[in-house]
């Protein structure tokens, strides 16, 4: 099976723990990145992990570093022309457009899925590996990514914009998360 190889393959990598719903390093806001010298050996083990976890993008602070680093790769489960694998250092979001409803999921908060409204288009202002400052508009599926991304850093989680109805659904499974890393069972809100 490829995903079997895949697997396999990647066995040899170092793969990094994904901190679960519950850390308090995921409550906690980022720093900017001053020392990009480590910079590439932490995005190629981001990377792995995000692979074998089956992901579609990573936040730094979700394997414990508490820095301004998001890597995505949507390229898995979408086949437009314009998929690559992003790397953004020290982004923020400098301006938005419509509004879209999507449905999403997270590595910290497993086997819980819902819809969330968020801006449609987005305007990123970043750094790249090297150092160079880009601003570039994304939309889609790599928009929702980033903008969810983007949350972790500033130490918020999806379920965070569920009405009290929604979240009352999925507070013991929040809890079994925080306490065994997975819940009992899954829900798509
Ligand atoms: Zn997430």
């Amino acid at each position: 099976m490829t995903v079997k190889m895949k697997n396999q393959k990647i066995e040899a990598k170092e793969l990094l723990p994904i901190i679960k719903y519950g850390d308090p390093i995921l409550r906690k806001k980022v720093s900017n990145i001053v020392d990009f010298t480590h910079l590439p050996q932490m995005v190629t083990k981001m990377f792995n992990t995000m692979y074998e976890e089956s992901g579609i993008g990573l936040a730094a602070n979700q394997v414990g570093w508490s820095v301004n680093l998001l890597i995505l790769d949507t390229s898995t489960i979408e086949e437009e022309d314009n998929c690559e694998a992003y790397i953004f250092v020290n982004s923020k979001i400098t301006n938005t457009k419509g509004t879209v409803i999507l449905e999403e999921g997270c590595l910290s908060v497993p086997d819980i899925r819902a819809e969330i409204e968020r801006p449609a288009t987005i305007k990123l202002q970043y750094q790249d590996l090297d150092q160079n400052f880009h601003e570039r508009t994304f939309t889609g599926l790599v928009s929702r990514v980033i903008q969810h991304e983007l949350d972790h850093l500033q130490g918020k989680l999806f379920v965070d914009y569920l009405p009290p109805a929604k979240r009352f659904l999925i507070n013991k499974r929040l809890m079994e998360i925080s306490k065994y890393g997975r819940p009992s069972t899954g829900i798509i809100l």
